[in-house]
C-alpha cells in the first residue's frame, strides 16, 4: 500500500534498522522502544490489521511468531523469556495499520497489561 509506513518500511523507503529480512517477513527495531528490547515482526505483505486477517494468511502469521521467538532467542532472551503483543483496533492501542507483532524483552512485564 503506497500510503502505509510499514510497506515503506518494507521497501526501503523509510529508513530503519532491519534485524530480519525474508521474502515473507521483515523484523526491525521499535522506533520508541517500551523495554530494552523491541523489535516489530511484519508481513511484507500488507495486512491492515489481525481483524482483516483471513485463513489464507495462518501460516504467515504463525511464521511471524516464530521470527518473534528466533530473535528473541538470539538476543539472550530465550530463557528469561520475551512476549509477544499484537495490537489490533483502537481499543487495543494499534496506531499503525499494518499487522506487527511487538516482541519485548530485557525486563519482567506486569499482567494483566494496561
Ligand atoms: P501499535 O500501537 O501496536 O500500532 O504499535 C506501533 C508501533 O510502531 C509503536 O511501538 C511505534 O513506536 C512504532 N513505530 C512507529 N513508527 C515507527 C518507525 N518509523 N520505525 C519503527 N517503529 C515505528
Ligand atoms: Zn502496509
Amino acid at each position: 500500500m503506497s500510503d502505509c509506513l510499514f510497506c515503506k518500511i518494507c521497501e526501503g523507503k523509510i529508513p530503519a534498522t532491519i534485524t530480519y529480512r525474508d521474502d515473507d517477513v521483515v523484523a526491525f527495531q521499535d522506533i520508541g522502544p517500551k523495554a530494552p528490547f523491541h523489535q516489530l515482526v511484519i508481513p511484507t505483505r500488507h495486512i491492515a490489521s489481525l481483524t482483516q486477517a483471513k485463513p489464507e494468511d495462518a501460516a504467515l502469521l504463525g511464521k511471524l511468531m516464530l521470527v518473534a521467538s528466533k530473535l528473541a532467542g538470539e538476543a539472550g532472551h530465550g530463557n528469561s523469556g520475551f512476549r509477544v503483543v499484537m495490537n489490533a483496533g483502537p481499543d487495543a492501542g494499534q496506531t499503525v495499520f499494518h499487522v506487527h507483532l511487538h516482541v519485548l524483552a530485557g525486563r519482567s512485564f506486569g499482567w494483566p497489561p494496561g
